[in-house]
């Protein structure tokens, strides 16, 4: 964004909650639209001005070059690796790397404050996006919210508070409207730690998705779609309840998913200066991606803290894929013990690091062009990334 005013939005006035957004039923409630930034939402929104290419070139001096396989699929990148805490941090998604970097930025006053989201007192998984001071109230964000959360409706309590120095913790879609603006916020230093995302639900949803996968959905304490093709929900006993993804009663579940993200290609976080997932790795390990410098600086915080190893890949995921396409549409869900003996044969011989990532792209990449095409068709050409259409071309779709 260029040669705008900074002083314009704050003459802007945030919606209501509860208010229709400007991206209507794609809205991803990233809390843009909360703040006087929304200003800017024709520009920033993901859903109505997707720019990832550009946004790439103003972060990290260039966009991803599609020739190169893996930049293609992960985004630009210097380095990708498989790395997990020594000692992991208690109660955290996975390893609690994320948490850890946050902390070391506080500590060492490489920041004065991180954006980032705790739970409501009501509920565990209500999210409440804050502005982080101390490296307690950063644990206190740790594990997945697994809902919709509005991280951006902090960022007039940022410019109002005077900070200098940030970090932003975040997923695609928050961060794509972050970078749009980030001129605007008055600051001398942003980093930007992003995790990927997919199938995120609004917090009813998230009720019919526990209510029909689990058994106990009222003692979730926090779930992954994992490498060995289960659900993996953690109880508050400590117990692990495995559901394998094709016991998934799909057609229930089909309408669960926000349609912000049934129409999103930025599942790899392309904008934040380091990306913390964990599906490009082993099981049980976390997947790096370092994007620039910066995200380089930010990794090298915590490295003796860190157990690493190359990133690998096993597996054709190809077949798998385009097996996926119909039997998504068509809602098919097998019975419990088929599906657990598939969960088991796929484990075996299934994709496994790097092209594990590459399968959970592709399916998604597939399953959210339908929904556009399907839905949107008039977004189509200008909200699907080039990226996302060279990926998708790849398969055969259903005409219609
Ligand atoms: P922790 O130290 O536990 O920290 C988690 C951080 O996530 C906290 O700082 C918190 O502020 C932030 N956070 C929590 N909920 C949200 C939210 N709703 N929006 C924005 N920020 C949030 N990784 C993959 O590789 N593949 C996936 O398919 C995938 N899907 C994901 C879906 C969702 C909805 C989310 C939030 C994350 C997903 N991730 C995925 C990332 C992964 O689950 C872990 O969050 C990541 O590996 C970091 O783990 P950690 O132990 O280091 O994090
Ligand atoms: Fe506003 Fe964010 Fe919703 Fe777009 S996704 S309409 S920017 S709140």
């Amino acid at each position: 964004m260029t040669s705008v005013d900074s002083s314009k939005h704050k003459k802007a006035k945030a919606l209501k909650p509860g208010s229709r957004r400007p991206a209507k039923e794609l809205c991803s409630e990233c809390g843009l639209c909360d703040t006087y930034y929304i200003h800017y939402v024709k520009e920033a929104c993901a859903f109505i001005n997707q720019q990832i290419e550009t946004l790439e070139q103003q972060t990290h001096s260039r966009s991803r070059n599609l020739e190169k396989p893996d930049e293609l699929y992960f985004g630009v990148h210097q380095d990708m690796m498989a790395a997990r805490k020594k000692e992991p941090v208690p109660g955290a998604q996975w390893t609690g790397i994320v948490s850890t970097i946050a902390i070391e930025m506080l500590n060492r006053g490489i920041v004065e404050g991180v954006v980032c989201v705790q739970n409501t007192k009501e509920d565990r998984f209500g999210p409440m996006p804050v502005i982080a001071r101390t490296p307690e109230e950063v644990l206190a964000a740790k594990v997945n919210k697994p809902t919709l959360s509005p991280n951006l409706s902090i960022l007039e309590q940022v410019e109002k508070s005077g900070l200098k120095r940030l970090l932003v913790i975040g997923v695609g879609c928050q961060i794509q409207a972050l970078r749009a603006v980030e001129k605007q916020l008055g600051l001398e230093k942003l980093y930007v730690l992003g995790t990927p995302c997919v199938d995120n639900v609004s917090r009813e949803g998230l009720q019919k998705f526990l209510e029909t996968t689990s058994k106990s959905p009222d003692t979730v304490v926090h779930y992954e779609f994992m490498q060995d093709f289960r659900v993996h929900f953690k109880h508050e006993d400590g117990s692990i309840e495995k559901v394998p993804f094709f016991g998934l009663k799909t057609n229930k579940l089909k309408d669960v998913f926000a349609p912000s993200c049934m129409s999103c290609f930025d599942y790899v976080n392309s904008l934040a200066d380091l990306v913390v997932g964990y599906m490009g790795a082993p099981f049980g390990w976390q997947w790096i991606v370092v994007r620039n410098d910066q995200g380089q600086q930010m990794l090298d915080l915590v490295n003796e803290q860190l157990e690493t190893q190359p990133v690998m890949s096993k597996g054709d995921r190809k077949a798998a894929v385009q097996q996926s396409i119909p039997a998504y549409d068509k809602g098919v869900t097998l019975p419990m013990w088929a599906a657990q003996l598939m969960g088991v044969f796929i484990e075996k011989i299934g994709p496994k690091g790097l092209e594990y990532a590459r399968f959970s792209i592709d399916s998604h990449f597939t399953r959210n062009y339908l929904y556009v095409k399907r839905n949107h068709p008039e977004k189509l050409e200008a909200h699907i990334p080039q990226f996302a259409k060279c990926i998708v071309e790849q398969y055969q779709l259903p005409e219609s």
